[in-house]
């Protein structure tokens, strides 16, 4: 990790961050935190939009962990079989609902550790379900990785190390900050063809036109 950052210029891409996103939200559509949950472990490597065409289905048959977790594997299946890695969310999803069941009253925990023993939960997951519950947290998606790194703000090689980087350069605003990244790099700073020449941080960026 490199150790230093310039103090100014990370405190400029936070300004201009927020401004640019204000008080921006995850693009998922949910009602409940359990849904929030099925969206966010349906999320993993499926885009949101894709995600928010499945779930209003799902949601109809299967509101809540009492009737998911009643449901079978092909009937979870055939319903969200358009979504990447769709045979083992099913099996996830069912067996998330039964542990909320088993362990939790039915209710997701909002506690990292907690929701972390539920299938298909890990620590970006679990830290997007807080952060949608107002905690100021961030979590590295693909997005938030490679803006963060275009940005000369993180070098980590892993997710994780990426998340302790960013919460360490950061320390406010943590989960408005993901949300800001998480946006901005759905759509400007790109995986393939980032909108350089527009963008916002174009002068401050260490990436700018080099990642083209
Ligand atoms: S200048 Fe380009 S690479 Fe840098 S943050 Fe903006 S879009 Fe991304």
């Amino acid at each position: 990790m490199q150790l230093f950052q310039n103090r100014e210029r990370v405190e400029e891409i936070r300004k201009r961050l927020l401004e640019k996103f204000p008080n921006s939200k995850t693009e998922l559509r949910y009602e409940t935190n359990f849904q929030l949950l099925v969206s966010v472990v349906l999320s993993a490597q499926c885009t949101d939009k894709r995600v928010n065409l499945i779930t209003p289905h799902l949601f109809k048959k299967f509101p809540t962990p009492e009737k998911l977790s009643k449901a079978s594997l092909d009937e979870v299946q055939n319903l969200i079989s358009s979504c990447n890695l769709f045979q083992n969310k099913s099996k996830y999803l069912i067996s998330l609902s039964k542990k909320l069941l088993e362990d939790f009253d039915g209710v997701v925990p909002l506690d990292a550790k907690a929701l972390q023993t539920l299938s298909g939960v890990g620590q970006k997951t679990a830290n997007v379900v807080l952060i949608e519950n107002g905690e100021n947290l961030m979590a590295v998606d693909t997005h938030v990785f490679r803006v963060s790194h275009r940005l000369g703000l993180a070098f980590s090689k892993s997710a994780t190390a990426t998340e302790k980087e960013l919460s360490e350069t950061f320390v406010t605003d943590l989960a408005q900050l993901h949300q800001a990244m998480v946006l901005f790099g759905r759509y400007i700073c790109k995986a393939k063809n980032p909108e350089c020449e527009n963008c916002f941080l174009k002068e401050i960026c260490e990436s700018s036109d080099k990642s083209i």
